[in-house]
């Protein structure tokens, strides 16, 4: 159902594109937008287990977007470096595809917060234990549980 990748020789294993996720600190989610104009929209994250996390607000053109079609596609760029003698760049990045669904149960939202927590503010767990209690009912968690992953290096 997922294309296959042409040049085979690029790509990554399942394990290294899972490993450049793990680095990454931003990607693009790419949703179905309104009018059949796609939605991409950047995103921090977090992946864990197969599933990626997102923290996001209440309302707003994602989250419709979502409860219009949960599939979903995130890229995470892990390197781009212009080799401008050889008129080439250097990358790489992986692309993973799933269906998202918010996250309604509050142990679950409680996990995948604390994880971000941990991811983008390590050492002030406490801290983000109280601005995720203050905040309960202004956000919303996504849940993208990936189905096809790629990853791709370009030499
Ligand atoms: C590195 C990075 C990390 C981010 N992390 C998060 C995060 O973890 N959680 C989170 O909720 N948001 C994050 N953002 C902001 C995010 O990109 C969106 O702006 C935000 O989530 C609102 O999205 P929305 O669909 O609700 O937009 P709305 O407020 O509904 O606005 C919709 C319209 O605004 C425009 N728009 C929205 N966002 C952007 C954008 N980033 N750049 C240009 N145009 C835009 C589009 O044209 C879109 O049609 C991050 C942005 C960056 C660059």
């Amino acid at each position: 159902m997922f294309p296959e990748m042409r040049r085979k020789a690029q790509q990554l294993r399942e394990d290294e594109a899972r490993a450049l996720l793990e680095a990454g600190s931003a990607g693009v989610l790419s949703l179905a937008g309104p009018e059949g104009y796609p939605y991409g929209v950047p995103l921090s994250y977090l992946f864990r287990e197969g599933k990626l996390y997102f923290h996001t607000a209440v309302q707003g053109a994602k989250v419709e977007a979502i409860r219009r079609n949960p599939k979903a596609s995130f890229c995470v760029i892990a390197a781009d470096q212009v080799d401008p003698e050889k008129f080439t760049t250097h990358y790489a990045s992986v692309i993973a595809f799933g269906r998202v669904r918010i996250l309604e149960e509050p142990g679950e939202i409680q996990r995948a917060m604390e994880g971000l927590g941990a991811k983008y503010s390590p050492g002030l767990e406490e801290a983000a234990r109280r601005e995720i209690l203050d905040s309960a009912g202004h956000f919303l968690v996504l849940e993208l549980k990936i189905e096809h992953l790629t990853g791709k290096r370009g030499k």
